[in-house]
């Protein structure tokens, strides 16, 4: 059974007229000791899943289960989800030894076991010994350990996390994703965790779901989602821009008519108007009489390989990589194939049409 369960939970903020729908039936299924990242741009609804889940907010319509159990009515302390906001909202007033205790205290376990609880977690957290160390005296690593330390020790069987890297830099950001990924499968803890940042949710979760207007437009591992994001949506959410409106013949030898000329697409492609994306990697480049011509507009060392912007004779720019010895010049003349691996059918980001039933039910249940 899964552990936490969303059912068809709508959420919405206003009055009848000037509604706002922030959760818009959402379905959502996590299971013991998984790590699911929920992903999106600002306002798709991610806080409000979070708030929803802890307690903080009631649902309009649908179901919170936890272990199959409804927790309409049951209070943020009595879900035993574990809870680490953006701000992290240490105490000042209190050391870090203080902190990560709250949740202990509030719970009344006996002294000895908390101090013991306490330098556990520390430790596990690579901060050991700092109990009496002042919160101002501490970097923002350290007070994002603190706060993540705070979170685990009343042990939750749901750890939820709201941005938890968001006010650090990037190197250490990096690296606490590493750590923190690590630290959760050693623990079992079953984690939610909500980003605005591609890079740390892949880094950190075995699922993303990837949200838009308080809807769910894609889940799936991280490989499955960079492999064949779902819609031209996701696709540029994930930063890819080769984008493009396509006639799509389907079948073994399957092309798509777009403005770059006829791209190849993989087996299987469904036939019709799409839209196609091609993957800069498989953007590549050959002699200028052959295939698309195109002028390389400019070119950005990445480490060890060179992004190109590649303005075609026709149609929108092109990204398109390569190895660092292969990178042409700023104003050369390239010709550009596409390699099939790398050109991914999306489905269309039409939303389908909603049963005139399910959308009467809905409404009446938010009255
Ligand atoms: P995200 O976390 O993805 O940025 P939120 O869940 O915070 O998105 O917000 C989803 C939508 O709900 C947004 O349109 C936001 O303006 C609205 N919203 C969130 N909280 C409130 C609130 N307390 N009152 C009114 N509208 C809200």
């Amino acid at each position: 059974m899964a552990l936490l369960t969303l059912s068809d939970v709508t959420v919405r903020f206003g009055n009848r007229e000037a509604a706002r729908t922030a959760l818009d039936a959402v379905d959502l299924e996590i299971a013991e000791h998984e790590i699911v990242c929920v992903l999106g741009p600002s306002g798709s609804g991610k806080s409000t899943l979070l708030r929803v889940v802890a307690g903080l907010l009631e649902p309009a319509g649908g179901r919170v289960l936890l272990d199959g159990a409804d927790q309409s009515g049951t209070p943020v302390h009595r879900r035993g989800v574990g809870l680490m906001f953006q701000d992290h909202q240490l105490f000042p007033q209190h050391d870090v030894g203080g902190n990560v205790a709250f949740g202990l205290r509030m719970r009344g376990l006996p002294r000895e076991e908390r101090a013991r609880r306490v330098a556990e977690l520390l430790d596990l957290v690579g901060l050991p010994g700092a109990e009496p160390r002042a919160i101002a005296a501490l970097s923002g690593g350290e007070q994002q350990r603190v706060a993540l330390a705070r979170a685990l020790a009343p042990r939750p069987r749901l750890l939820m996390l709201d941005e938890p890297l968001g006010q650090l830099d990037r190197g250490l950001r990096e690296r606490l994703v590493v750590e923190l990924r690590g630290l959760f499968g050693r623990l079992g803890t079953t984690v939610l965790a909500v980003t605005h940042d591609q890079g740390e949710a892949f880094a950190l979760a075995d699922r993303v779901v990837v949200m838009r207007d308080g809807r769910i437009a894609q889940t799936g591992t991280p490989l499955e989602v960079w492999q064949r994001p779902a819609s031209a949506f996701v696709a540029r959410f994930l930063g890819f821009d080769n984008v493009v409106a396509a006639t799509v013949q389907g079948g073994a030898d399957g092309f798509a008519d777009t403005v770059w000329g006829r791209l190849p697409v993989p087996a299987g492609s469904a036939g019709g108007e799409h839209t196609v994306l091609v993957r800069p990697a498989g953007v590549r480049l050959t002699d200028p009489a052959e295939g698309l011509r195109c002028t390389v507009e400019a070119r950005t060392f990445r480490g060890s390989r060179v992004a190109l912007l590649l303005r075609p004779d026709s149609g929108p720019v092109l990204e398109a990589e390569c190895g660092l010895r292969d990178a042409p010049d700023e104003g050369a003349t390239v010709g550009v194939t596409f390699a099939v691996e790398d050109v991914v059918v999306l489905a269309g980001d039409g939303r389908p049409a909603r049963p005139v039933q399910a959308a009467a039910k809905q409404s009446s249940r938010t009255r």
